[in-house]
């Protein structure tokens, strides 16, 4: 019998569901299990010419809706994401693992509040009147064209509307391809867009792996890449594109550091820890993963967080609504994040909890505290992307600045203390693009979400977005006689 998570076709095209199978097949493995519950197809290059021609015919016409038309149909999508909200969160949690205790609040619900968000923008998206004297000037806000979406597998969903919403909302269309471990959730996007009325093109997804990827962001036709993944697929991504001139917005990977002062109240710096550290199994980008504590609090907090890791995380079938701690999302990433499990105890780290693989069928891993981590260890230099935090020592506050910021990448961070001259005294200097007071890894539609450094380039959601799916043509209007020198 079909598992009831295989979509109806592999690529949703033009309005329609369409498949060739004549492209490399791809499993879709369920990481709770194991057992295979899809198969999807990558596409061939006739797939993807159709993606991308359908696109750039739709674009043409969407440009010409007015911004309160185009912001209609993403309402509409909206609503009708919540209406199926269930249905969604449990092919989330097939795609991804993620237990549907968090599914149900933070997938389908986070890509619905972007597709309201800018779907109420896009009526508002006007140009400016510059008076020069007798002559003046107006700017207009115009669409970049043909966008495409390449996502990371840890939130299908959501990437696929984060990208979709302010793209369609200033008038461009789109090709999604999203990662080939998770390609179910972002086909039933572009369904929904399709039923809220989003003219057909407007919004298409291929499946595939990296050479469907590149043969997107190489086209001439493509004006703009935005790419969830990885720094080193970032660098590559972002030099493709670079050379045919095209804008870009890279959202890549982080070792964010969680900076919690000997003031801080301590079970509220424990919740953003476990937070930031082991909602989705750690497989966020995002993660504030090293765990600076000040010495005097140290091994009460160590003390604190051991039991409630341990008292607190439920592990088991992720469709039960009583787990919150799902496996990773696949046996690659369980064996990526064991590799690290085994670096951080060679090279000297103190395991407070976790520290293996977790006796159950399924890409488990138990959720692992490392504490005594020093900065040069392998685990507080690299992106693990898995439940594994590392709690450092710190004693002053210039100290903890100058080791936080003692990284390549800059996505996140974070302040615990109940001293907020301090607080803010500390983020204005962390070199970070998203950040956090007295709280952890709050990402709504409404803040600009992006890093620094080796961990991207270009904003997602808020009015900021808008800049990134958008360029500004301006006219210049001579009122008089235009004169020459000769
Ligand atoms: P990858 O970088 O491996 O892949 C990201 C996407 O890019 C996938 O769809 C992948 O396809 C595709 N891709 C790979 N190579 C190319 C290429 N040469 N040209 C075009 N596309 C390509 O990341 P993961 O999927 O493994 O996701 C995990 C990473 O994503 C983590 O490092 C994490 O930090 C980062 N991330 C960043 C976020 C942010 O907002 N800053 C949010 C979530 C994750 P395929 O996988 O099918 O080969």
């Amino acid at each position: 019998m079909t598992h009831p998570a295989q979509p109806k076709a592999s690529h949703f095209i033009n309005g329609a569901y369409v498949e060739d199978t004549s492209g490399t097949p791809i499993p879709v493995i369920y990481p709770a299990t194991g057992e295979l519950i899809a198969t999807v197809y990558a596409a061939t290059p006739a797939i993807v010419e159709q993606a991308l021609a359908s696109a750039a015919a739709a674009q043409k016409e969407w440009a010409k809706w007015t911004g309160t038309e185009r912001g209609r149909v993403l309402r509409r999508a909206a609503d009708i994401i919540r209406a199926r909200n269930h249905e969604l969160s449990v092919l989330e949690t097939y795609d991804t693992g993620k237990p549907l205790q968090e599914t149900l609040v933070a997938d389908a619900t986070s890509a619905a509040d972007a597709l309201e968000y800018f779907g109420g923008l896009a009526g508002s998206l006007t140009g400016e009147h510059i008076p020069m004297g007798d002559n003046w000037v107006y700017t207009i806000r115009e669409p970049l064209g043909l966008c495409v979406g390449i996502g990371a597998w840890n939130y299908p969903t959501q990437i696929a509307c984060w990208k979709g919403a302010p793209a369609l909302a200033c008038g461009n269309s789109m090709v999604f391809k999203p990662s080939e471990t998770t390609p179910l959730c972002a086909l039933k996007v572009a369904e929904i867009l399709c039923e809220a009325g989003a003219p057909a093109g407007l919004y298409n997804v291929v499946q595939g792996m990296g050479e469907v990827g590149g043969a997107l962001v190489t086209d001439p036709r493509v004006a703009k890449v935005s790419l969830t993944g990885s720094a080193p697929t970032g660098k590559k991504v972002y030099a493709a594109a670079a050379a045919g001139m095209k804008h870009v917005t890279m959202e890549l990977g982080g070792k964010s550091p969680l900076i919690i002062f000997d003031d801080a109240d301590l079970e509220s710096a424990i919740s953003g820890a476990i937070n930031g550290n082991f909602y989705s199994s750690g497989q966020v980008c995002s993660n504030g993963t090293r765990v600076f504590v000040q010495k005097g609090i140290k091994e009460k907090f160590l003390t604190r967080l051991a039991e409630r890791v341990k008292a607190g995380a439920v592990l088991g079938d992720p469709q039960d609504e009583a787990v919150n701690f799902g496996p990773m999302v696949s046996e690659n990433q369980m064996n990526i994040v064991l590799g690290y499990l085994e670096k951080g105890q060679a090279e000297g780290a103190r395991l407070i909890c976790g520290g293996k693989r977790a006796e159950m069928d399924g890409f488990f891993i138990e959720p692992t505290v490392f504490a005594d981590v020093t900065d040069e260890m392998t685990i507080a230099r690299e992106e693990i992307f898995g439940p594994v935090m590392s709690v450092l020592d710190f004693d002053s506050e210039d100290e903890v600045i100058a080791r936080a910021n003692a990284t390549e990448f800059g996505l996140s961070a974070g302040v615990f203390t109940r001293d907020f001259a301090r607080a803010h005294r500390v983020i204005g200097q962390l070199e970070a693009g998203s950040c956090f007071i007295n709280s952890y890894n709050d990402a709504p539609v409404e803040a600009p979400f992006g890093g620094v450094k080796a961990s991207g380039v270009g904003r997602e959601n808020s009015k900021e977005a808008i800049k990134h799916y958008s360029q500004v043509k301006s006219v210049f209007v001579r009122m008089g006689d235009c004169e020459a020198a000769f």
